[in-house]
């Protein structure tokens, strides 16, 4: 019998599932961790949609859906981005999949040839490397810096751009940095994107998170060249559920359609109903947002003052629920330095080397204040 593919084979696991891994297994032995390393809520949904999800299952919502989507979620995805973003989509323009990650996977299926270059501002988050490598492509980064708020350089970026040169991928709130890009820089990066032909590739997953700045639509540029990918895991804290969406041209959403046909088929049917009433209740929806975001702003406050007092620089994030940590005071191989903070102080981060962010960590907010606070303490105990 022969071996494992060569795609497998050249396949990582990803650090943040890895250090999550060393923190269960730390828990699992008695141990009292304080695990600032998963990307998710820990909030429960907000009542109306846990309530839909069982009205779903009484009404017998059960059976598959249409492959891509049932067509009241995809008219609710479509008057939502009408509604917050103004941005015009058919529902025969939407694909709904199991999270967001499936929608970018789909679309770099739909679209790389091998060696086709997708350009993405670095740090970034773990799973574009991997999901470009397994469609063929190859992710060329443009570094950005803690000095510049992680916010990519346009011409940084046009330097990149070769004849290979597929698309360009922004993401805005970031994971990891929670920066958030100005106007001013998405415009001139979607100027590139139509100059030289390219897509353009705009994960929107923390749209409702932001503190600071103002979140930019960035489909409302060049809608015939941009796949919007969104989804209910971050702002609507439905991270299980596995509901993402991708709004874009006709021809790429069916491309994108016929393999998840092929592939998994629709996304759980009784989370579809209940992410069509959350995007539709939206009052009750936005309330929770509100009511969500200004407790992350209180933690986000609390913990980079905390990590800038103990000499680890830590940037304000003006969105999403993480902070890039300098982790040199502790160590300068970023491996070292979260492994010590795991083992000695019992607090779990995800060093900066697979979000192409050395010397860095990142650590999660999406905890409560008590154990950031704690956290805090543990890392001075440390340091001292
Ligand atoms: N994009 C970014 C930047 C993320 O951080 C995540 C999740 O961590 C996703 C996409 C995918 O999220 P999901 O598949 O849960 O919709």
């Amino acid at each position: 019998m022969s071996g494992l593919s060569q795609r497998i084979l050249g396949l990582k696991v990803s650090s943040t599932i890895a250090f999550n891994a060393k923190v269960l297994e730390l828990k699992r032995a008695g141990v009292d961790v304080i695990a600032m390393t998963a990307g998710e809520p820990d909030f429960q949904p907000p009542p109306h949609v846990l309530e839909a999800a069982n009205e779903a299952i009484r009404l017998g919502l059960t059976k598959y859906t249409a492959s891509e989507g049932t067509r009241e979620l995809r008219d609710a995805i479509a008057a939502k981005h009408a509604r917050e973003n103004g941005l015009d989509y058919g529902a025969d323009q939407i694909i709904v999949s199991s999270g967001g990650k499936q929608v970018l996977y789909n679309a770099f299926m739909a679209l790389l040839e091998p060696g086709d270059e997708v350009i993405v501002p670095s740090p970034y988050w773990v799973s574009y490397p991997a999901q470009i490598e397994l469609a063929g492509g190859v992710l060329v980064a443009v570094p950005t810096s803690a000095d510049q708020g992680f916010v990519p350089d346009p011409e940084l970026v046009a330097r990149a751009i070769t004849p290979r040169t597929k698309a360009i991928l922004l993401n805005s709130p970031n994971n990891p940095t929670g920066a958030v890009y100005p106007e001013s820089v998405v415009r001139q990066i979607a100027d590139l994107t139509e100059l030289h032909d390219l897509w353009l590739i705009t994960d929107e997953l923390y749209e409702h998170i932001v503190y600071d700045g103002e979140f930019v639509p960035l489909a409302r540029y060049y809608p015939e060249r941009t796949l919007l990918v969104h989804g209910a895991s971050k702002g609507y804290a439905l991270t299980g559920w596995r509901i993402g969406w991708g709004c874009g041209p006709l021809a790429l959403v069916k491309a994108m359609g016929a393999l998840q046909g092929q592939v998994t088929s629709n996304a759980n049917a009784v989370a579809q109903y209940a992410t069509q009433v959350a995007l539709n209740e939206q009052e009750l929806t936005a309330a929770f947002q509100a009511r969500t975001r200004a407790a992350y702003l209180e933690r986000r406050d609390v913990l980079v003052r905390g990590l800038n007092e103990l000499g680890l620089p830590t940037p304000t994030p003006q969105g999403a629920f993480y902070v890039m940590a300098d982790t040199g005071r502790i160590d300068a191989d970023e491996n070292v330095a979260a492994i010590t903070l795991l083992e000695r102080a019992h607090v779990g981060v995800v060093p900066g080397t697979d979000f192409a962010a050395p010397g860095f960590a990142r650590l999660s907010y999406a905890c409560s204040l008590e154990h950031i606070e704690t956290a805090l303490e543990r890392v001075e105990g440390l340091l001292a």
